[in-house]
């Protein structure tokens, strides 16, 4: 029997919305994948600071999934100190997990672009095989990121990075903006799962740019 991989799939998660579960569903279909291990990042160098609350953004995570088989949520870099480097992510779940089971890290296309620039990126292609998520238009821009990785990683690394490609439907949500619709009153109803919709709506999250609380904790009323 083959071993089974780790399939790792993070984000900040600020909140977890439909378009990141449809893209994970279809990379999984499309791969074989029976479990797909969602990573909230903890405070990240790539992006400012999130939004929402760690334990948000994971109460979030856990209710999106809930009942679903097909993924599981890992705690690992939220309880690391930031910043989250996903170089310290692989080597801890090696450690956890041994050396017998490769891992797939799948990966926006978006993300990919950056990847020449993260933390110790020639020890993290070496320790994980990349799955990218390529949707609509950054696929048309996979030449170009192709290029870019030659460059940077040679010939060789390059192919094997680019070999799991996985070109994902569109589904054009963001978190960023779910957070803006949230913070003008606009609904988000059909973005996000709906326990989530409820569970952001009970805890007053993305009212306004920084500032977040209970509803009922008479904080965020601001100027809405
Ligand atoms: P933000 O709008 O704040 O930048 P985001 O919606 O891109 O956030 P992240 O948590 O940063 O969400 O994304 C995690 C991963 O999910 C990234 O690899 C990103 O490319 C991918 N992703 C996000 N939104 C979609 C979507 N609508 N379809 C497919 N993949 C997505």
């Amino acid at each position: 029997m083959m071993t089974e991989r780790i399939v790792l799939f993070g984000g900040t998660f600020d909140p977890v919305h439909n378009g990141h579960l449809i893209a994970a569903r279809a990379v999984a279909e499309e791969r074989g994948y029976r479990r797909v291990t969602l990573v909230p990042s903890g405070r990240g160098p790539h992006k400012g600071p999130a939004a929402a609350p760690d334990t948000d953004r994971l109460e979030m995570l856990n209710l999106a999934v809930k009942g679903d088989d097909l993924f599981e949520v890992s705690q690992t870099e939220l309880q690391r100190a930031a910043p989250s480097y996903t170089f310290d992510t692989l080597l801890e779940i090696r450690e956890a997990c041994g050396d017998d089971r490769p891992i797939d890290l799948v990966v926006g296309a978006d993300m990919l672009a950056d990847l020449p620039d993260w933390y110790r990126a020639d020890d993290v292609v070496k320790l994980a095989r990349f799955v990218i998520a390529a949707r609509p238009p950054w696929h048309e821009k996979m030449g170009a990121i192709s290029a870019l990785l030659v460059e940077r990683f040679g010939k060789r690394l390059a192919a094997d990075l680019i070999v799991g490609i996985c070109t994902t439907p569109l589904i054009d949500i963001s978190s960023s903006a779910i957070r803006e619709r949230l913070s003008a009153g606009l609904p988000v109803r059909y973005m996000v799962p709906d326990a989530v919709e409820e569970y952001i709506r009970s805890r007053g999250l993305y009212l306004r740019d920084g500032s977040s609380g209970p509803v009922c904790g008479g904080g965020a009323d601001g100027d809405r």
